[in-house]
């Protein structure tokens, strides 16, 4: 075994580009198994640097930061979609990184990653690329009506305008700025899925269930996973492209496929993350290795074991919102009697102040069986001024 193949065992340092809250549950994982953490963010109160043994305040592609970053740790990953490619590409040039910088910007760029879901054989929704004047007046009518999604840095529904005739398309492209754009067709959705995929170095994968996603206003509300909740043909199915997207991109990491399925029961693909993924986080609590650990265990090199589900779970995630319920006045969300349900689990990501539409955290509800869990969660989210699900 050469020694880029040799596992990082517990004591080695352990770095991640970003201090977001996948970045903090990282760390949190990561030292729970023994590891020192390092974590470059420039935010001195980002929620990943607050636990972190390492905290290197510099911007992402600040030179001196990077090879800080480089001098204090074995292998680096990142937590964040929108990473510059460069920096992956200047700290694959002196340790291990994983997600490569080449798997990473595939996922950053709308078009870049339906063309590879394209090559891999898995359906995705019928689009144009919009780059140029040409490219807009020579969209195809059956595209429309459509979602308008900027190629590049869009999240939680951001850089996306419904549209419904050629007219509002281009009223649409000029209010992003007419930068690159994909024109998707608007989809007749029965409901949304997930796939957690981790891939080893040598190339082996394993898999979380297959999760069962609620979007509010473009921003996932609630995933819900336990046995019998999407129909067994649909799981294989949905299993099977993730892994061949993942495959398809030579992936070391955890991959995070989202999928639509459709009202005729068709399966197509919406998007990938190149990292753990909120609708990832109910493994934390009801699984005997959550994607957080997967991270760690791709990261490290160590052997992958196919995660088991132990509980049937429900994730609420917990925005900014639930601190101004009651109107402008910010109040504290009611944590005590939450917790007072059975298999509430909180997670809070330490994020100083909270805003409508912000993730500050986000509650894992387990069972004993699927209608319990459900149940509870049902609970907690009365509690909290969730709506119903
Ligand atoms: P995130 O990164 O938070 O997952 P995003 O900003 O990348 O979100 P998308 O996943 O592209 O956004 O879209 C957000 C949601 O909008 C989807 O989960 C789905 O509910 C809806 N949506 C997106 N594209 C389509 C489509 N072609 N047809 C129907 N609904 C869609
Ligand atoms: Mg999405």
């Amino acid at each position: 075994m050469n020694d880029s193949a040799k596992p990082l065992l517990p004591g080695s340092t352990l770095g991640v580009l970003g201090g977001g809250q996948l970045g903090r549950m990282f760390v949190h994982q990561a030292q729970a198994m023994g590891y020192f953490t390092a974590v470059l963010d420039a935010d001195p109160t980002s929620p990943a640097g607050l636990v972190s043994h390492h905290h290197i305040q510099t911007g992402y592609e600040d030179p001196q930061g990077l090879a800080e970053l480089a001098r204090v740790a074995d292998a680096v990953t990142t937590e964040f979609e929108n990473v510059p490619a460069a920096a992956l590409a200047a700290l694959a040039a002196r340790l291990p990184v994983s997600p490569a910088a080449s798997a990473v910007s595939v996922a950053q760029d709308r078009a870049r990653e339906k063309a590879h879901f394209v090559a891999c054989g898995v359906p995705c929704a019928p689009y144009a690329v919009i780059e140029t004047a040409e490219q807009l007046a020579a969209v195809a009518p059956d595209l429309l009506p459509g979602i308008l999604k900027t190629a590049r840095m869009g999240y939680d529904g951001k850089g996306q305008v419904r549209v419904k005739t050629a007219a509002e398309l281009a009223a649409a492209w000029a209010s992003v700025g007419k930068v690159p754009c994909v024109l998707e067709k608007m989809l007749p959705l029965a409901l949304e899925c997930s796939v957690i995929v981790a891939r080893g170095h040598d190339g082996a994968t394993v898999h979380l269930p297959v999760q069962r996603n609620l979007h509010r206003d473009g921003i996932l509300a609630v995933t819900e996973v336990f046995e019998q909740n999407l129909p067994p043909a649909l799981i294989q199915q949905a299993v099977a492209a993730a892994i061949s997207i993942a495959n398809g991109l030579h992936y070391v990491g955890v991959l995070c496929v989202e999928f639509f399925v459709l009202q005729d029961g068709g399966l197509v693909v919406n998007e990938i993350a190149p990292r753990p993924h909120n609708s990832g986080h109910y493994s934390q609590n009801a699984c005997d290795v959550s994607q957080f650990e997967l991270q760690v265990r791709t990261l490290a090199r160590l052997p992958l074991t196919q995660p088991r589900q132990h509980s049937p779970a429900v994730m609420l995630n917990l925005l900014g919102d639930l601190w101004f319920a009651h109107g402008d006045a910010e109040q504290t969300p009611p944590w005590a009697q939450v917790l007072a349900l059975p298999g509430a689990h909180l997670h809070l990501y330490g994020k100083r102040e909270a805003k409508r539409g912000r993730k500050m955290g986000h509650l894992n509800v387990t069972g004993p069986t699927p209608e319990a869990a459900r149940a509870t969660a049902l609970q907690a989210a009365a509690l909290l001024g969730i709506a119903p699900f």
